[in-house]
């Protein structure tokens, strides 16, 4: 119901790729584009991001069809409580937990977590993730993706032998993702000389001030539209990727490096905080050009590895301090890097080819050593 009184019909999704390896997790978009194939495609990239970080999940992903930023808060409580009174019966801490994703934050979150126990007639914070604290949310969730993204271009930097203050970084995306990124990736001290979002992009050759960016963003609907600095130049939304600078970090949506432009592309490191930003004609174009990629399902797993710390947390009803968890994260998204990276040097694979392969044995040998049913 609208808040004029009005009734309106909304299309939803909730769909569950594998549950092999524990039960199904991945996020709720809400987004204007959101369809049936993007969410199974979404889902699919969760079943291997928990496997090559060896996170006991399946995956799964969930959308709404619609533009949260024309909903009010009581639209959007109203729709989130409806969707997941829908969905309930194949939600649960024990077999599918919904998460963040695009246009969604931990208020929706709240709002599952309150119809879902309502509808149960007890408390259940194990069903979603990304929780206000209040509701037994994990301290870091809300940075953890965008943690994980920088804790890889360290990585990243220490692997080839070059120093993070020496680099310099574009970014795509100003939303939960890209933000958090530019923000902890300045703070090592690199220079972050390009940030764009859906309405405007800015470039520094000597390093934007990120935090001053925030703040604007902060109190000006979140976008970056109209922001002023000195030295920050604003440069046309679409020439974020092509930026001449060492690392780029697509961090907004998919699909966004295509046949049609990888070849315009400069940087020789790309880091994926989006999920698929990168289609898979521009991928062999840029591994034939000698880029390295950190792939998506290893680069943006920071936010379902602290999602599965809330989990653990809230099923045992401890609560763990921003220390523990931030180490605890960057020990499991490390390991895997690792991993990920001694195989494609090994066997000179791209990283995405190490890290599927990497998954898919994860995947393969728990569904031989669990059989056939019945
Ligand atoms: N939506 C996020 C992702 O694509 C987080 C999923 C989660 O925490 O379950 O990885």
């Amino acid at each position: 119901r609208m808040d004029d009184g009005s009734v309106k019909v909304f299309k939803g999704y909730r769909v569950q790729h594998s549950t092999v390896r524990g039960p199904a997790k991945g996020g709720i978009r809400y987004h204007q584009n959101v369809n049936i194939d993007e969410v199974k495609a979404l889902a699919a990239w969760m079943t291997f991001k928990c496997a090559v970080v060896n996170i006991p999940y399946g995956g799964g992903k969930g959308g709404i069809v619609c533009d949260p930023s024309k909903l009010s808060d009581s639209e959007l409580r109203r729709l989130t409580r409806r969707f997941t009174a829908m969905i309930a019966p194949i939600i649960g801490p024990d077999q599918d937990i919904p998460a963040p994703d695009v246009g969604t934050n931990a208020n929706v979150m709240g709002w599952i977590m309150d119809t879902y126990s309502m509808l149960k007639g007890h408390c259940v914070p194990g069903v979603v993730t990304g929780k206000p604290l209040e509701l037994g949310g994990a301290l870091g969730r809300h940075e953890a993706t965008g943690r994980g993204v920088m804790l890889c271009c360290r990585a990243l930097t220490e692997k080839l032998g070059l120093d993070i203050k020496d680099c310099t970084f574009a970014i795509q995306g100003f939303g939960n993702v890209g933000s958090t990124a530019a923000y902890l990736i300045a703070d090592l001290g690199a220079k972050v000389v390009a940030i764009s979002d859906h309405t405007a992009a800015y470039y520094c050759a000597d390093g934007l001030d990120v935090h001053d960016m925030l703040k604007y963003a902060a109190g000006n609907g979140r976008v970056l539209q109209g922001y002023k600095a000195d030295g920050a130049t604003e440069i046309n939304k679409e020439d974020l990727l092509y930026i001449d600078a060492n690392f780029l970090v697509p961090a907004a949506l998919e699909g966004q490096i295509t046949e049609d432009n990888a070849d315009m592309i400069k940087a020789k490191y790309i880091v994926e905080g989006a999920n698929g930003p990168t289609s898979y004609e521009a991928d062999q174009i840029l591994n034939a050009k000698g880029k390295i990629i950190v792939p998506d399902i290893l680069a943006n797993a920071g936010g379902v590895i602290v999602s599965y710390f809330e989990w653990v947390q809230n099923l045992q009803s401890l609560s763990w301090s921003l220390d523990e968890v931030n180490g605890k994260l960057a020990d499991i998204l490390l390991k895997a890097f690792d991993e990920v990276y001694a195989l494609a040097d090994e066997r000179k694979y791209s990283m995405r080819t190490a890290a599927y392969i990497i998954a898919l044995r994860r995947l393969v040998k728990t569904k031989k050593i669990r059989g056939i049913f019945p």
